[in-house]
């Protein structure tokens, strides 16, 4: 049998900060001590927030920080197709339809619902709220129409069938969720409501690329920060339509800022480029992620 295989993935919208580190040497650690590989996966199926210049400051801040992994690097861009393969089969499964609508339309529809109804608008366990079903009832030849005519669109998952269709999930947890659980989790994709499967521009959404390429690129174990914790629902969710093998998984504490929040290339939290301009060693950052 191989070893175990296990893969960071960061996406190109910012430098690395001290956060992917701790993901970065957790991962190289568990290799090491199990005799596994590391692959590193460029998450960059994002049109409007990837940049390819920072795919190699990603690249070198790895080298920096002494983590060696696999080359090739693969890039989800390079994988539409793969993408496009999983999405036909949840098609065929009858498990998805187009949205038209606009972010807009979306917070109108549910403005409008809470306004009428005087209670919040249930949110996903991101504290997004959950998408509230626009054009999941298009007549069929309705909506065809408007894809061939062109019309922008994501694709979305529907949830309540697909859920049914899976039946009872759960993943082994060997980490733990930011409330502690460890251990085997029931898996609760509807808290997510119809996820999007393929995004307006792109052939995928990040929760089909990731589940298809862990299964392509043979992952065994997946670790990564708990603010990915209650998205493995769908994640196994979408394993068990596609058919694809179960990883485990491994959540992490997450490195929190002054602010007590946590760190996020968009938020412009300090880079470790920032902190090794300023002197700092990967010696450094290992003991500021607490290793
Ligand atoms: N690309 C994601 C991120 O940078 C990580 C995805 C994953 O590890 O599953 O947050």
């Amino acid at each position: 049998m191989d070893g175990p295989v296990y893969r960071f993935a960061p996406s190109p919208n910012g430098d690395l900060h001290p956060g992917h580190a701790l993901s970065a040497f957790l991962n190289q650690e568990a290799a090491h001590r199990t005799g596994g590989r590391l692959l590193v996966r460029i998450e960059d199926i994002d049109g409007e927030r990837s940049r390819p210049v920072f795919v190699q400051r990603i690249l070198d801040d790895l080298d920096w920080l002494g983590v060696p992994y696999e080359r090739p690097v693969r890039r989800q861009s390079e994988h539409l197709a793969a993408y496009r393969a999983a999405l036909d089969r949840l098609n065929a499964l009858g498990l998805t339809y187009p949205s038209f609508a606009s972010r807009a339309a979306v917070k109108a529809a549910i403005a409008e619902a809470e306004a009428r109804t005087g209670v919040p608008w249930p949110r996903d366990p991101d504290g997004a709220p959950v998408y509230p079903g626009l054009d999941r009832d298009l007549d069929p030849a309705v909506a065809a129409g408007r894809m061939a005519a062109g019309e922008p669109h994501a694709l979305r998952l529907r949830m309540d069938r697909a859920a049914m269709l899976a039946g009872p999930l759960a993943w082994t947890e060997l980490g733990a969720g930011p409330d502690g659980r460890t251990g085997r989790i029931p898996a609760d994709p509807r808290a997510w409501g119809d996820v999007v499967v393929a995004r307006k521009d792109a052939p995928a959404s990040y929760h089909l690329a990731v589940v298809v390429d862990d299964a392509d690129q043979g992952v065994t174990e997946v670790i990564r920060g708990q603010d990915l914790f209650f998205a493995t629902a769908v994640q196994r969710l979408l394993q068990a339509l596609l058919g694809l093998p179960e990883p485990v998984y491994r959540h992490h504490r997450l490195i929190l800022g002054d602010d007590g929040r946590k760190l996020s290339k968009s938020a412009g939290s300090t880079s470790l480029r920032a902190l090794r301009d300023a002197g700092a060693s990967p010696a450094d950052i290992r003991r500021m992620v607490g290793l």
